[in-house]
């Protein structure tokens, strides 16, 4: 009681005029830095809460980024045309640990360009099929491919085409084969880049995978290609009524193409629900699988609204494979949600109501500037966002106009509408050049919350899910625990139903430690032969006493330390370390008591050091540490 009053008295002499050391400033700049990036962490939501073998893991991810980073930052990849990069990326070790992490669900992926092209001609290949796989020759650089009896002129049977058919073919059908000089030089013309990628979505797309025998192959490898990537949980789009075909020689006007259904699409989903339901039985690790119809966004009006009432037929029939409704192709060629409106109303007053997934946002224009050549749809594409939250919107496809809205982020951080970011895809189609400048950085640091896809990652050729998360990884400053949001994200901002979460949760759960686990024994068997670590600096250099501060370790070669306690020490006093990355750690300063009257008006110094060895040994320093008297304590602390 005696020394509290005396700080008390010692504080207020020292407002009214003592002059404060420069050592007080220091230690009063480190609260404030302490307190304003844990406001920082408080206001976007972050979880940053880590067991102690989540923290090894944390580590040794951190130190193969570093690692990366080191092999790479002469050209650092997340800054380079991927395209340019993709072996490496696929090779480094950082690849092989992202490949490995349980990343939930991948919730923004178009149901027939996932499932890379060279396992859908395999499919062919290799039953009695390929004899019926004509290409289309007739126009150069206008590939067409379908399975076919007596076609049309101008078509040749594939395993006629070239000596390697397969190979030939593939060269014709990704967006990486095809990207020409023109799209390398303007990387931010979206425009080229969509006129690539837009025929390619009819070359391998339902005319091929929609025969009776493919979908239920191409269903089996779009959920193996997810698990062998430890995604548990998909939602794909497709177009509404999807019709299934069988071939039949006396279906002559389609050249063999024989449909059994109608265009409600029972039959494709029904194909699909016994897939999906098989592969749970076979790998109950696997979570779940939910369809997303979407309409093409240049449709006309009235077939829009056909293609809205057979969605809305479907998820009457089918309500836990259905998530819900999108609008595909290129926004800023298409209608806007504004032309559309009408539509969504007559679909209200008739008391259905969808779920809505849409594609909103994703446009380099400013909001004033008018893209679409559509002489009755005046609207821009930024507007989107608007109409995408007014009409109810559960997630929003790209969003990349986002960063120039910051009230509209406000908006969907406190209606907990998701940004379905797809990295990969922005650099690709030119919204994103740069993956350390990526928006959905600031809308996961803003609180808004994030999902990572892929997109169309068998049609962009660059197969599949983890060549993402490298990117985000190593490109937009995020640790473990921030990959473990952004999963978590994923199955909590899905269309899954509250108790399908909690099955999802409890799967997600398992492969989360097992992963933690193996990458656990992996850090702790790794054996560090580099240089010995050395301490440049510490910061603050100064405590309070009794109180206890974080103190900022800087120095070199700290790798050793991922799956060792280190011990800082102050004096005689030591406290746990924690490892932040090769060049820092930090650690607590300890409490120290001192209650006598001479203590409290006195500083006391005491070396520095830092043990890698569990207080072994130490490694000296030249730097001290000082408790200073509680008279500089501060009470409040504002930034
Ligand atoms: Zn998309």
């Amino acid at each position: 009681m005696v020394s509290r009053c005396l700080c008390l008295f010692l504080l207020v002499g020292l407002v009214h005029g003592s002059s404060l050391t420069a050592d007080f400033y220091e230690y009063e700049h480190s609260l404030k830095r302490n307190m304003l990036q844990e406001d920082e962490r408080k206001f976007a939501g972050w979880n940053k809460d880590l067991n102690e073998d989540e923290e090894i893991v944390n580590n040794y991810l951190t130190y193969l980024k570093w690692q990366e980073f080191q092999n790479t930052r002469a050209a650092f990849i997340p800054s380079r045309p991927i395209q340019d990069y993709l072996n490496q990326i696929k090779a480094s070790k950082v690849y092989e640990v992202l490949k490995k992490f349980p990343k939930g669900g991948s919730l923004h992926l178009h149901h027939n360009h996932v499932v890379s092209k060279s396992i859908i001609l395999d499919i062919i290949i290799n039953s009695s099929l390929y004899e019926n796989l004509y290409v289309k020759t007739s126009e150069p650089n206008k590939w067409k491919l379908d399975i076919l009896v007596n076609p049309p002129e101008g078509w040749t049977k594939l395993k006629d085409i070239q000596d390697d058919p397969k190979k030939f073919i593939l060269t014709k059908l990704t967006f990486l084969n095809v990207m020409d000089d023109q799209a390398r030089k303007y990387p931010t013309d979206s425009a080229i880049r969509w006129s690539l990628l837009e025929p390619l979505f009819d070359r391998t797309g339902s005319s091929l995978v929609n025969h009776v025998d493919i979908i239920k192959k191409h269903t089996e490898a779009l959920l193996r290609a997810a698990l062998d990537e430890n995604i548990q949980y998909l939602e794909t789009k497709s177009k509404a009524g999807k019709k299934v075909y069988i071939l039949d020689s006396s279906a002559t006007e389609t050249h063999g193409k024989r449909f059994i259904d109608t265009d409600s699409g029972d039959k494709e989903l029904q194909s699909i629900s016994s897939v999906v339901e098989n592969f749970i039985k076979t790998h109950p690790e696997f979570i779940g699988y939910k369809r997303v119809v979407n309409s093409f966004r240049r449709y006309s009006k009235e077939r829009i609204m056909n293609d809205l009432h057979k969605a809305v037929n479907l998820s009457k029939n089918y309500p836990n494979l259905i998530a819900g409704y999108d609008l595909v192709a290129e926004e800023d060629l298409g209608y806007s949600l504004m032309f559309y409106q009408e539509n969504f109303q007559t679909l209200l007053a008739a008391h259905d109501k969808l779920p809505y997934f849409f594609h909103a946002g994703e446009t380099n224009w400013p909001d004033d500037l008018l893209t679409s050549m559509l002489p009755e749809d005046p609207v821009s594409t930024a507007a989107n966002l608007y109409d995408a939250i007014i009409l109810g919107a559960k997630r929003i496809g790209h969003g990349i106009a986002l960063a120039n809205h910051p009230y509209l982020m406000k908006v969907l951080k406190s209606k907990k509408i998701a940004i379905e970011a797809n990295p990969v895809s922005n650099m690709l189609l030119g919204y994103v050049q740069d993956q350390r400048h990526h928006p959905a950085i600031t809308y996961f640091r803003y609180g808004v919350p994030v999902v990572i896809s892929a997109d169309d990652p068998a049609t962009f050729g660059y197969d599949l899910f983890t060549a993402d998360w490298y990117e985000v990884f190593m490109g937009w400053g995020f640790d473990l625990a921030d990959l473990r949001q952004l999963a978590n994200n994923s199955l909590q901002y899905s269309a899954m139903s509250s108790s399908e979460k909690i099955n999802a949760f409890e799967k997600w759960i398992k492969a989360w430690n097992k992963f933690i686990q193996e990458m656990k024994t992996e850090a702790c068997g790794l054996h560090f032969n580099s240089d010995q670590p050395f301490i440049s600096n510490i910061f603050p250099r100064e405590s309070y006493f009794p109180g206890s501060t974080k103190v900022e370790v800087f120095g070199r070669n700290f790798e050793r330390s991922i799956c060792q306690t280190v011990l800082c020490k102050f004096g005689d006093y030591t406290s746990k370390a924690l490892y932040v990355n090769n060049n820092q750690i930090t650690c607590n300063s300890p409490i120290y008591f001192k209650s006598s009257y001479q203590a409290e008006r006195q500083k006391a110094s005491f070396p520095f050091s830092i043990s890698f060895d569990n207080g072994t040994t130490f490694l000296s320093t030249n730097l001290t540490f000082t408790f200073m008297p509680c008279y500089s304590r501060i009470k409040s602390v504002h930034y």
